[in-house]
């Protein structure tokens, strides 16, 4: 799957608009991104998993560990490609954690996997949950690189596409600025 191929279907799914966008922080930004809305459709969950799963089989995982909530489906989907466990880690009094009665053992070898990654922040935590365990993280994965490459993980990295939707300012923003009329994400354009 191309990353070309990977982003027409989030544009076919609404999962990602491209125009000028008035964020929920209330930065502007030229396009919005919305995982939820592609992984709604099980078939593009599947393709997007074994795609995903493609890249990191191999290195021979035990068992995929994404973060509650965005990378619960893909996870999910990448386990499956894989055929090994699927869990999650959530937030409990502020920190990721393995509940549930989910185990990691140090004889696991662990994908990290979630929708999108931006600063590497979560993804960081979640390397972190594994390795608290004992078990080995070999690689992290996400459908949506948006870390401009600027994501610096100590493991290998992979992902379906790339894309660089950077956040202004209104003041400084350069749609602002050629008179483009602003429009909330969701609303009909
Ligand atoms: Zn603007």
């Amino acid at each position: 799957m191309t990353s070309a191929a990977v982003l027409d279907l989030f544009r076919q799914s609404g999962a990602l608009l491209e125009g000028h966008f008035r964020l929920t922080s209330g930065l502007h930004s030229g396009g919005y991104l919305q995982c939820a809305l592609v992984l709604q459709h099980p078939l593009h969950a599947e393709a997007l998993g074994r795609a995903l799963g493609a890249k990191v089989a191999g290195l021979n995982a035990t068992v995929v560990l994404s973060p509650a909530l965005g990378g619960l489906i893909i996870g999910h989907e990448v386990g499956r490609a894989l055929g090994v466990r699927a869990i999650f880690a959530e937030r409990q009094d502020g920190a990721l954690t393995l509940r549930r009665g989910f185990v990691l053992s140090p004889a696991d070898r662990v994908v990290v996997i979630e929708d999108v990654v931006t600063t590497g922040g979560s993804t960081r935590e979640t390397m972190e949950v594994a390795r608290r365990a004992g078990a080995t993280v070999v690689a992290a994965g996400a459908i949506v690189d948006r870390s401009g490459g600027a994501s610096t993980l100590d493991a290998p990295f992979y992902s379906l596409a790339s894309l660089s939707l950077p956040a202004y300012e209104a003041e400084r923003c350069p749609f602002c600025a050629q008179g483009i009329a602003v429009t909330k994400p969701g609303s009909r354009i």
